[in-house]
């Protein structure tokens, strides 16, 4: 049956809203992954920042074939085991003490930012209702998320786009302060912008916007569906920074490949949502909530959490190394396994040229805008996998450099 599929298909039936790749996988083990002609590729896109235990994990297949012969979904008109487990996990591992399920990262985000507008109506009135975002972040596709995400190429032509939102430059406290105010609602921030190109924030930036939501009573939404999960060798990216926020939204990692997505609140903060308020069919499915408590119970580990920084490590020693010798790179950046690489201003706006070259030589790479390639790996990735995956990048940037597309 798939031998009658081909890449093409996608072209004639998909709308067309994504260009991937001239290949199509079909298997997957670990962190390697084999497509329709046998050819195997060294995974470190991990289906962007999404495959945190790699492929066909043994434990996550058993969570899933065990839920599945129990039963799937009842909808929110009952609640269910796994999503009550999966709810503690969360409670106990983190500042939360509430948590809403749903099934992406974009809705996760559209919840808490929903949540701030009613949690300032409740508490101080209408005219509260400002947003702070900052430029180039990524927060969802839905109209009110990629309004609030920072680039305007991907909101305008769906205009008119929800008001009240406006964009400080990230990593820049005084640009932030200037817009923060006492109509401050939320003040939404990824603690490292992923897809904006892989750029931590300084920890005084964030401290900073800690201080200033406080001082407005405007409540700071950490963005952690790119960050969280273990990504940064901290279970959130909040743990790393000592900066704890409001409101966390995680998604991608947390599923392991199944859609899930979650907010985290405070007390003070889920308390003004009440029964009729929010919700989604799908939000704490039991199929969903018994892989991703098994994602939890394996990645919230030391052993695990300290890999991802043993595993940083030999990535940018190599990593700086291919830099060197081939010249693509004037920079190298990001925390635990969420790694990018900027391009040198020779080869700028190329990164997708690049990534597929990597692709061609049997390893997939993401990329974050145009000057950057982007590493999003497996957490448990082995080393032997991250040897043989840089050695075939090696080779693409050699091909790269000596301007062979071919
Ligand atoms: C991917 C991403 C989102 C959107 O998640 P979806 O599951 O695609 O809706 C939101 N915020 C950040 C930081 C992301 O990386």
């Amino acid at each position: 049956m798939s031998q009658s599929i081909t890449r093409d298909n996608f072209d004639e039936w998909m709308m067309p809203v994504y260009a991937p790749a001239s290949f199509i996988p079909v298997r997957g083990e670990g962190s390697r992954l084999w497509d329709q002609q046998g050819k195997d590729y060294i995974d470190f896109a991990g289906g962007i920042a999404v495959n945190a235990l790699g492929h066909a994990h043994p434990a996550l297949n058993r969570a899933l074939k065990e839920q599945a012969d129990k039963f799937w979904h009842t909808g929110n008109g009952y609640t269910n085991e796994p999503v009550l487990r999966l709810a503690k996990r969360l409670i106990d591992a983190t500042f939360a003490d509430r948590v809403f399920f749903c099934n992406s990262g974009a809705e996760a985000n559209e919840a808490a930012l929903k949540l701030a507008r009613k949690y300032a109506h409740d508490h101080t009135g209408p005219h509260k209702s400002g947003i702070v975002a900052f430029n180039n972040a990524f927060h969802g596709r839905t109209l009110f998320t990629v309004s609030a995400g920072g680039q305007p190429a991907y909101s305008r032509d769906f205009a008119p786009l929800p008001p009240g939102i406006r964009h400080a430059v990230f990593n820049d406290l005084a640009s932030a302060r200037e817009l923060i105010n006492d109509d401050t609602c939320a003040v939404i921030v990824e603690p490292i912008q992923g897809e904006g190109g892989v750029v931590p924030a300084e920890p005084a930036f964030l401290r900073g916007l800690r201080e200033l939501c406080d001082r407005h009573q405007a409540l700071l939404i950490f963005d952690e569906v790119q960050s969280g999960v273990g990504r940064t060798g901290e279970l959130y990216a909040y743990m790393h920074y000592g900066v704890t926020p409001d409101l966390l939204t995680t998604a991608k990692a947390l599923g392991g490949g199944f859609p899930i997505g979650a907010l985290l609140a405070s007390e003070a903060c889920a308390s003004v949502m009440t029964v009729g308020t929010h919700g989604t069919t799908y939000g704490g499915n039991p199929l969903a909530s018994a892989v991703a408590g098994e994602v939890l119970t394996l990645i919230n580990r030391q052993e695990v959490l300290n890999g991802v920084k043993q595993r940083h490590q030999w990535f940018c020693e190599r990593l700086q190394a291919i830099g060197q010798q081939t010249g693509v790179f004037k920079g190298i950046r990001g925390l635990g396994l969420l790694i990018g690489c900027v391009l040198d201003d020779r080869y700028a706006g190329r990164a997708k040229e690049l990534s597929m070259l990597a692709a061609q030589e049997g390893v997939m790479v993401l990329i974050a805008g145009g000057n950057v390639i982007r590493f999003a790996p497996a957490l448990i990735i082995s080393e032997e996998e991250i040897t043989a995956g840089l050695d075939r990048f090696t080779r693409a940037c050699e091909r790269f450099v000596s301007g062979g597309s071919s």
